[in-house]
Parts: C-alpha cells; sequence; structure tokens
C-alpha cells in the first residue's frame, strides 16, 4: 500500500470507526453469533492475489462486526470497563503509523522518554509518591509475574544466577486473598513458586483479606520450615471490587521481609479522585504495583501500569544485555527492555499522553465521579427493591446482586433462576452482565464504568433486570 493508498483508505476507515461508535448503540453488546459462524464466513486458505480494499471494508461490516461484543457499547455492564477513548484510538494508530520499537532509549528515544514523562504524570495522578517508578507493561497478568520474578529474586538473593528455584532449601511461599484474581495463582506458577506454594487467605464478610489469617499462614509455613516471599494485596477484586487492608497487610510484609505486590487492576484508576485514595491507605509501603490504564481510564486496550520502588532490583532480575543490544546511550538512560519481559515494545504511551491531554485530569475525574454516582444510584434501587440482594459492598463502580423471589430459599434454586435473568439480557442484546460465584452464592455483577454509560442506560438496566426477573 502506498502512502496515498493509505491517505485514501485512512479516511474511510477513521470515518467507519466514527460511524460505529455514532451508531454502536443500536448494536446487540453481546455478539449474537454461535461458535464457528465468523470462521464459516472466511476463506480457508489465504488470498493469492492482491483484492480490492474496498472488499476489506465490506467484509469488515459483514463479517467481523457481527462477531464483536461491543465493550464500548453504552450497555456494556460485563466483565470490567474496557474503555478505547478515541483520542488514544488515534494514538494507537500513529504508534502503528510510526512503527517505532520503545526496546531501548536509542531504537526510540521519544518513546522512552514520554513514557517516562506520562507514566510520571499518571503517578501523580493517582496520589503516588515519587519514590515509585513506573513502565508500561501490556497487562496485570504479566506485570503480576514479574512482580512475583522479583520478589523470588529478592527472597532469593538472586538464586536465578546459580541453581535458580531448584536449589532453594525451603520452597519459597507466595500468598493472596481467596478473592485474588487467576492471574496471581498463574504468574506464581510461571514464576516456579508451585501450586503448593501459593497460599489462598481467607477473606471476611466485604470479601476482604484477614489479616490475622495471613500472619497465622506466614507462622505456619515458617514454623514447618517453608520459606514465605511474597504477598499480593487485591485493591478492587475482581469478583466484588473488595479492598484488602493494605496497611495492615503491609505490616506483615515488613515484619516478615516480604514482597508487597498491590493489584489494583481496575480500581487503579480511582485514585485519580481523592476521595478514594483511603481504599489503598499504606499502599507507599508496596514494593510493586500494577493497574490498567486499559480498563476503567480509557487507554485502548493495551496499557498496564506497573510501578517499582527498586528499578535497579526490576533490571537486575530482568537485564541480558547482549552485545546486539549494546548502545552508546547505556548506562545514560533508561533501556525499557530491562523493565519487563518483552524485548519488542510498542510506543504505547502515546495512547496515554493522548488521552490525558485530550481529557485532561479534570475529565477523566469528572467521568469516574458520573460513574461511581450511577453505582450508588443502582445500589440505593437495589437495597430499596423487597426480592432483590445486594451481595458485596460498592465501594467503587460494580454493583454484585442477586434476585430472591418469594419462597425461595435454596441455592440450588437460585442459582439457575439469576443465571437465567443474566442469560435472558444478555441474548437480548439489550446489555451486557457477567455473572458471578461469590462465597458459593450466585450473583449478577453489574460492572459500570463504559464511556457512554450515563444513568440513563443504568436506570433501562435496572427495568431489564425487574422484567427478566418477574417472568
Ligand atoms: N487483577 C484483577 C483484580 C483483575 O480484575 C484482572 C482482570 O480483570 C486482572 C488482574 C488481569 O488483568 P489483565 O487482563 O490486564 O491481565
Amino acid at each position: 500500500m502506498t502512502p496515498d493508498e493509505f491517505r485514501r483508505h485512512g479516511h474511510l476507515l477513521v470515518d467507519w470507526i466514527a460511524d460505529y461508535r455514532e451508531r454502536i448503540a443500536t448494536l446487540p453488546v453481546m455478539s449474537p453469533l454461535q461458535p464457528g459462524a465468523v470462521r464459516a464466513l472466511l476463506p480457508t486458505a489465504p488470498p493469492q492475489r492482491p483484492e480490492p480494499f474496498a472488499q476489506l471494508v465490506s467484509d469488515l461490516e459483514q463479517v467481523i462486526l457481527p462477531g464483536v461484543t461491543h465493550w464500548n457499547h453504552p450497555s456494556s455492564f460485563a466483565y470490567f470497563p474496557s474503555n478505547a477513548g478515541l483520542a488514544s484510538v488515534l494514538a494507537d494508530l500513529v504508534s502503528s503509523g510510526l512503527g517505532a520499537q520503545a526496546m531501548s532509549w536509542q531504537t526510540s528515544p521519544a518513546a522512552t522518554e514520554l513514557e517516562d514523562v506520562v507514566l510520571d504524570w499518571l503517578r501523580q495522578m493517582v496520589g503516588l509518591s515519587d519514590s515509585f517508578t513506573g513502565v508500561i507493561q501490556d497487562t496485570a497478568s504479566t506485570a503480576t509475574l514479574v512482580a512475583l520474578l522479583c520478589a523470588r529474586e529478592r527472597t532469593s538473593n538472586h538464586g536465578q544466577s546459580r541453581g535458580g528455584l531448584q536449589a532453594e532449601a525451603a520452597p519459597l511461599i507466595v500468598y493472596a486473598s481467596q478473592e485474588a484474581h487467576s492471574s496471581i495463582d498463574k504468574a506464581a506458577l510461571l514464576a516456579g513458586f508451585g501450586k503448593d506454594n501459593v497460599r489462598h487467605i481467607a477473606t471476611d464478610d466485604a470479601f476482604a483479606l484477614i489479616p490475622e489469617q495471613l500472619e497465622a499462614a506466614i507462622a505456619l509455613d515458617l514454623k514447618e520450615g517453608r520459606q514465605p516471599c511474597a504477598i499480593v494485596a487485591s485493591v478492587g477484586t475482581t469478583a466484588t471490587t473488595a479492598v484488602d487492608p493494605v496497611q495492615a497487610i503491609a505490616g506483615i510484609a515488613r515484619r516478615y521481609k516480604l514482597w508487597l505486590h498491590v493489584d489494583a487492576a481496575l480500581a487503579g484508576s480511582a485514585m485519580i479522585l481523592p476521595e478514594c485514595r483511603a481504599h489503598w491507605a499504606g499502599v507507599e509501603s508496596a514494593d510493586s504495583l500494577v493497574f490498567n490504564p486499559h480498563k476503567w481510564l480509557g487507554v485502548a486496550f493495551d496499557c498496564t501500569a506497573y510501578y517499582v520502588k527498586s528499578g535497579e532490583h526490576l533490571v537486575r532480575v530482568m537485564s541480558t544485555n547482549p552485545s546486539y543490544l549494546q548502545t552508546a546511550a547505556d548506562g545514560r538512560v533508561r533501556n525499557l527492555r530491562d523493565w519487563g519481559i518483552p524485548l519488542g515494545r510498542r510506543f504505547r504511551a502515546l495512547k496515554l499522553w493522548f488521552l490525558l491531554r485530550d481529557q485532561g485530569v479534570l475529565g477523566l475525574q469528572a467521568r469516574l465521579r458520573r460513574d461511581l454516582d450511577n453505582a450508588q444510584w443502582l445500589k440505593e434501587q437495589i437495597d430499596a427493591g423487597p426480592r432483590w440482594e445486594r451481595l458485596a459492598p460498592v465501594p467503587f463502580q460494580t454493583v454484585v446482586i442477586r434476585h430472591v423471589p418469594e419462597g425461595m430459599v435454596d441455592e440450588a434454586a437460585l442459582r439457575p433462576h439469576n443465571l437465567k435473568i443474566a442469560a435472558s439480557i444478555n441474548e437480548s442484546g439489550k446489555a451486557y452482565l457477567t455473572p458471578a460465584v461469590v462465597k458459593g452464592r450466585q450473583a449478577i455483577r453489574v460492572s459500570i464504568g463504559a464511556e457512554a454509560t450515563t444513568r440513563a442506560e443504568v436506570s433501562a438496566l435496572w427495568s431489564l433486570l425487574q422484567q427478566a426477573a418477574s417472568r
């Protein structure tokens, strides 16, 4: 494709994306397709000859769009908000257009230096001190894996440069709550800790880790000759957005000299609101922290903010430095390939930069406050409705509920009843919700915060829930 053809097709596609966002509310939120439906419309072999670009755009509309679930739909209440603010969509295009590699400072100085600057802006926005240094990772899962690798190396005094975990005298142990995201377990397994060495600590009625139980588990491991290594505290768990008591956990981490990693994947964005910061009081003691600007904040996927206290330790764990990667600027600059797992890195900082400049901190704060208000409004409706139950506190934007028909007390009956409510709404295409089981009870999660979601959509969802429940 020549630059001139790109210009023509690019204009067409920008119009297509803008039209898509304008008509998104008219589309079914969850794709109604059955498995195999998209594949059936695609040729099994690659095209041998060039095809007209217009054909590609037509297939985008006819073949691809019906198979898309619309996360930026105003009635998307599933999983978590995954907002792709249009300013950051344009930045993504610029990033690909530049085709820059951000692996070393020299391979694109602007990519590294912009990343330095925007992550420092973001640090200030969420109220973290300048003892933290940030780097962009793809996902929270990767950042948590990096955190546990760093924890492992600190506890083992850089055992990877000797026999690794296999040479350790005692197994190293990782602690997280029973409600922690599956990425914690995955990271622990991938980092070689082994399933037997991951402790899932009990939670209280608000689904938050119980510090006394954590300390008891650590004491038992020590008594039995194992080596406690890392604690992962969750600020905003996936099912209910529960908040672990970071302050108390940090005290325990300090006492036993354990690595403290804070997983605030979704809820970290809320910390741009000073009134939310009490939720992560104690976070300053963390060794590492992750949150996803690609969730609620509005940066187009993917863009994960990972903050560490000791960049030096991180680099020592991650750095390889073969001769072909060395440059004359080494020693004077950050080479971000040494701040994570992959060598090649996209110019993701552009997405954050565009979003922050397009919205300003005040614009982002106003949107998140709107979402918090909408969640409180829905909470009030649920609390006032006789046959509805709220199964968890609402510290952020997720409301966890279930419908309890008169006389139905058995979980065995309540489970299919609530699953049916969620399925019927999802299949209607009018809204999209995800169910979850919380402490053995079947719940419906309402995760509010798509960029286009206003009170009107939340109110319409409440009507849909009531209608579905009465059928
Ligand atoms: N941690 C929590 C609390 C989450 O809710 C999620 C995703 O929903 C993750 C981690 C994983 O995020 P990612 O998809 O960025 O790996």
